[in-house]
């Protein structure tokens, strides 16, 4: 008999969760319990999929490239995507800016409010240690991210899950390369590195059996960590406005999907669910890289050249939740502190936040420390910039979990765009194991 799908595993793993979370909380030291007892299980998971996410890309990427037979094709490919990634992110941001300015939440925001906040979080570790990482990272110069996509030392840049650009740019290299060699020395290599690809991707299939459970311990330490309710209750005004952004871009993808690929929207949002589910259960694209590759591979019909390359470049550089959030979340701070806004600052946000999603790692949080950059871009001064992410700070986990939700389908709708647009997008192909489909 066929076992409930795995999203629906998933989902019901992550409300258990929260319940648990909830119920916990109102137990004499239910706190320590779920970050000493049960947290734990599900950091193992996240660490699992963290685990295979270097081999996998190394793999995949170095088939897929190698597959394409020529390089005229992948030169076509990568430029497709960058052009459409650049796109969706100015989209993003242009509806976060026009949600703001039309709900204007920050107006709502009274002085009181405000001096809670600040008290509650300037000094929190969480927002100092944001913008001073935001600040070592503005010292650096401007071509200082090709620099970095170029690595010294293979192994080096393979120890590092923030390496991801490096480990690409060497697959892409080495996979160019297999190209250009005799087809009697390269066999072999590619040989390898499809075996080891399919290795790998069961790795994710296996893993992926734990999901259920893995939500629950995650999001019962979400409920047990998160600020108090009180303190939520004065920003629903703005973290609504952040969430029916998201929904918006969503639902831009779907109609995108539809009109482009002639596929069925809804089918596409059940392929990829899981991935989804995860991304928001774990706030970080890079966790998630491993299954959403999966999904979109084996359960949307995206060929692997595709894949290999536009998913893990899109967990690193396509952020459509980050910057859409980054534009709300700047304009809304501007709001709150009477930080008045011309046309012009409007336009530097549009320009920031999509370099800054760009920048942001694929980390949880990672989307706040950019931020801060979007926020000296339209001259908020330096000893505002504490007390404005602390007004923010309280609801940015859960934020972070809707934000990451949507890089994660950016990902997967750009990959499905491309393959269209070169001719690889084909059925899907089901393994076993996968999803439960145990024999
Ligand atoms: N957590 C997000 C991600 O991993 C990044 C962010 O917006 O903070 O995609």
């Amino acid at each position: 008999m066929r076992k409930l799908a795995l999203h629906w595993q998933i989902l019901i793993g992550m409300l258990a969760g929260i319940i648990f979370g909830f119920i916990m909380l109102q137990v004499d030291g239910g706190k320590q319990i779920i970050s000493d007892w049960i947290y734990p299980f599900g950091k193992i998971f996240v660490n699992l999929l963290k685990l295979i996410a270097i081999p996998l890309i190394l793999a995949s990427l170095i088939k897929g490239v190698s597959d394409l037979k020529d390089i005229s094709k992948f030169s076509r490919i990568g430029g497709r995507t960058i052009g459409i990634y650049l796109v969706t992110t100015v989209v993003a941001v242009a509806i976060g800016l026009l949600l703001v300015n039309v709900v204007q939440p920050g107006e709502g925001v009274s002085e009181q409010t405000l001096n809670r906040l600040t008290e509650a979080y300037a000094s929190d570790s969480g927002v100092t240690s944001k913008i001073s990482e935001a600040e070592r990272q503005q010292g650096m110069g401007p071509l200082q991210f090709l620099v970095d996509m170029v690595p010294d030392n293979i192994f080096g840049a393979a120890t590092s899950n923030g390496n991801m650009l490096q480990v690409i740019f060497f697959a892409i290299f080495f996979g160019i390369c297999l190209l250009l060699v005799d087809e009697k020395k390269s066999a072999v290599i590619k040989d390898f590195f499809d075996g080891l690809n399919e290795v790998v991707l069961k790795m994710v299939d296996l893993i992926m059996l734990i999901a259920p459970y893995a939500v629950f311990a995650l999001l019962a330490q979400v409920i047990v960590t998160s600020a108090d309710p009180d303190i939520l209750g004065a920003l629903v005004r703005y973290a609504l406005t952040v969430f029916f952004g998201l929904m918006i871009m969503i639902g831009v993808y779907l109609i995108i999907i539809y009109f482009f690929t002639g596929r069925s929207p809804l089918g596409f949002l059940k392929a990829i669910s899981p991935a989804q589910l995860l991304a928001f259960s774990t706030s970080s694209s890079a966790a998630t890289l491993p299954v959403t590759m999966e999904r979109v591979e084996e359960h949307v019909g995206v060929e692997k050249e595709v894949v290999s390359f536009v998913c893990p470049v899109g967990a690193t550089i396509n952020m459509d939740g980050t910057s859409l959030y980054q534009a709300i979340a700047a304009v809304f701070i501007a709001q709150a502190l009477s930080f008045p806004l011309t046309f012009n600052d409007q336009l530097t946000i549009v320009v920031t936040a999509t370099l800054a999603s760009i920048g942001s790692a694929a980390v949880p949080g990672a989307g706040m420390v950019m931020l801060v950059i979007v926020l000296e871009s339209i001259g908020l001064p330096a000893e505002k910039l504490a007390i404005g992410l602390a007004l923010i700070f309280a609801v940015d986990r859960p934020l972070d979990m809707c934000r990451t939700v949507v890089n994660v389908t950016g990902d997967a709708t750009v990959s499905m765009l491309v393959a269209k647009s070169v001719g690889k997008l084909g059925t899907p192909k089901v393994k076993n194991w996968d999803d439960n489909y145990q024999k």
